[in-house]
Parts: structure tokens; sequence; C-alpha cells
């Protein structure tokens, strides 16, 4: 059913918690895990220095997504990593265009968003316009539901 599940991923608790349940799913179907993490060119401006700071972006990016994949495989499943440049709603869809993704997973928040918001604005964007199933996970069991 499904046989390639993205988890876009800023790095945050929501996605760590998001991508456990791609994991889970893409054991329990077969399927492989696609991490992508895109670094946000709109939080970055024209200034002095702003190379550097897409630079150390892309290495975190890196990072995240490197551990992403280690995550997946050690359980078992297939994975793949990717660092991508964009405004991130926008290259997450491309992504899913591109790499034939039939499913995404990701957290109700990231790294920025406040609690009151219901869901983030790359999430909100992306569940408002994907043409594929988007599955959110919320994160931190300790927040009080109500
Ligand atoms: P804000 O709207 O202020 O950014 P937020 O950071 O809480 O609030 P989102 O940015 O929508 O909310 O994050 C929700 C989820 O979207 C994350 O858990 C992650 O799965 C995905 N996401 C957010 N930013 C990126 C990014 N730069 N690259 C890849 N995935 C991202
Ligand atoms: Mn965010």
């Amino acid at each position: 059913m499904y046989e390639d599940i993205l988890v876009p991923t800023d790095g945050s608790d929501g996605a760590s918690r998001a991508l456990d349940e791609a994991v889970d799913l893409a054991a329990a179907f077969d399927a492989t895990v696609h991490s992508l993490y895109v670094v946000d060119v709109s939080a970055v401006g024209p200034e002095t220095g702003a190379v550097d700071l897409v630079e150390s972006f892309e290495q975190m990016g890196e990072d995240t997504t490197d551990a992403a994949v280690t995550r997946a495989r050690d359980a078992g499943v297939d994975a793949v990593g990717s660092v991508a440049t964009g405004r991130p709603h926008r290259s997450i869809l491309d992504y899913v265009e591109e790499n034939d993704i039939d499913l995404v997973v990701m957290g109700t928040h990231g790294r920025t968003g406040l609690e009151r918001y219901l869901l983030g604005s790359v999430t909100e964007k992306v569940v408002r316009t994907a043409e594929v199933p988007v599955l959110t996970v919320r994160a931190g069991e300790d927040e009080t539901e109500e």
C-alpha cells in the first residue's frame, strides 16, 4: 500500500516522533523511509555572513537526516536522506512529486511553533495542499490534553 514514506524533519521533537511512526509503518508495509531537511531560505537574509549561515543549516540538515537514516536502518527499514534548499512546504511538495511519495508523516509542531496553534505553518500548508495522505504526529506526551 505504502512504498515510499516521506518524513520531513527540522530536527525537532515533533519530527522525531513522526520518524518513529514512519519507521513502524515502513516496517509493516516494507516501504522506504525518506528523510528530508529543508534549509529555509526565507529565514536567511542577504546580509554578510549569510553564506556561512546557509552552510551551517546545510550541515545541520546532513546531521539530522543522517541520524534519521541510521535510526530507520537500525530498525531494519530501507531509508534515504536528503537536504533541499527553499521554502519548506514548497520543497516538501516538490519532493513528494519527484520521488513518488505515497504518504507524508510529519509533526504537528516543529522548532518554533507556539503551543496555542493547532498546527505549525509548514504542516498546515502541506496538509492543505498535498495530493497524498498526510499523517500528523503530536510531540510531547507530557502536554495536557483537554
Ligand atoms: P512555525 O509555523 O512557527 O514554523 P513550528 O516550527 O512549530 O511552527 P512547523 O514548522 O510547521 O511548526 O513544523 C511542523 C513539522 O513540519 C515538523 O515536525 C517537521 O516535520 C516539518 N518541518 C518544519 N520545518 C521543516 C524544514 N525546514 N524541513 C523539513 N521539515 C520541516
Ligand atoms: Mn517551523
